[in-house]
């Protein structure tokens, strides 16, 4: 039984960037679903996680650190110094050493660099912020589908189900026309469904997170 009003795609002109403020990740410390949420998907610095089966939590602003380099010639000898005290939890005005060739101790201002500590993935798809594998990730077909939360997971089937799919605005892709082909793909439809049916209801295959970070090179400033 069709119903073209039920089949028609009316989930509204969305930007990808709607979804991009709350992201299910895998938990660090108890493998089970966490929340990494951002106020603004331009600002990734005062995310947060959260996860409601164990409690645990972490800023994102916490995990800032800096790489402090030197690199100028040496007044005594005049060969180059190049120094880098990677992962420094504050900035450092000086750093004493010795001169690698000559060994003439000075004192330099050395050059402040912030940088990031982030959880290292196995997998393809993570949040922004921590760099945890999303929680709502899966294979179909030899290709990776992923949602960043419910409401993201919810808008891709509606999306999927539609047959009519108008072009939702003239001025930028909305999100479910940026989605991959075979996604939109109607011979995938069924599939797809069905993944997006497994995944809300948890029943995916679960990904493991080491309580690992390395640090990310943020911003050169
Ligand atoms: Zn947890
Ligand atoms: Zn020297």
């Amino acid at each position: 039984m069709k119903n073209s009003k039920e089949r028609r795609y009316e989930g509204g002109a969305k930007h990808k960037s709607a979804f991009m403020t709350r992201f299910l990740v895998v938990c660090p410390n108890c493998q089970k679903d966490a929340e990494v949420s951002v106020d603004n998907p331009w600002r990734l610095n005062n995310g947060q996680l959260k996860c409601k089966n164990c409690f645990y939590s972490e800023a994102a602003n916490d995990l800032v650190c800096y790489h402090v380099s030197i690199k100028r010639n040496c007044d005594h000898c005049g060969q180059l110094i190049k120094v880098t005290v990677p992962n420094q939890k504050n900035k450092k005005s000086t750093l004493r050493i010795p001169c690698p060739h000559c060994e003439t101790v000075r004192i330099y201002q050395p050059k402040n660099q912030e940088d990031r500590l982030i959880y290292q993935s196995s997998s393809n798809s993570n949040d922004p912020v921590f760099n945890l594998p999303l929680w709502l990730q899966t294979s179909v077909k030899g290709h990776l589908f992923w949602a960043y939360n419910y409401q993201h997971l919810n808008e891709i089937k509606t999306y999927v189900i539609s047959e009519l799919r108008e072009r939702q605005s003239n001025y930028y892709m909305t999100m479910v026309e940026r989605l991959p082909q075979f996604i939109k793909s109607a011979k995938n439809r069924n599939a797809i469904l069905k993944i997006i049916e497994k995944l809300e209801k948890g029943q995916q295959e679960k990904i493991k997170v080491k309580n690992f970070k390395q640090s990310l090179f943020y911003h050169a400033s």
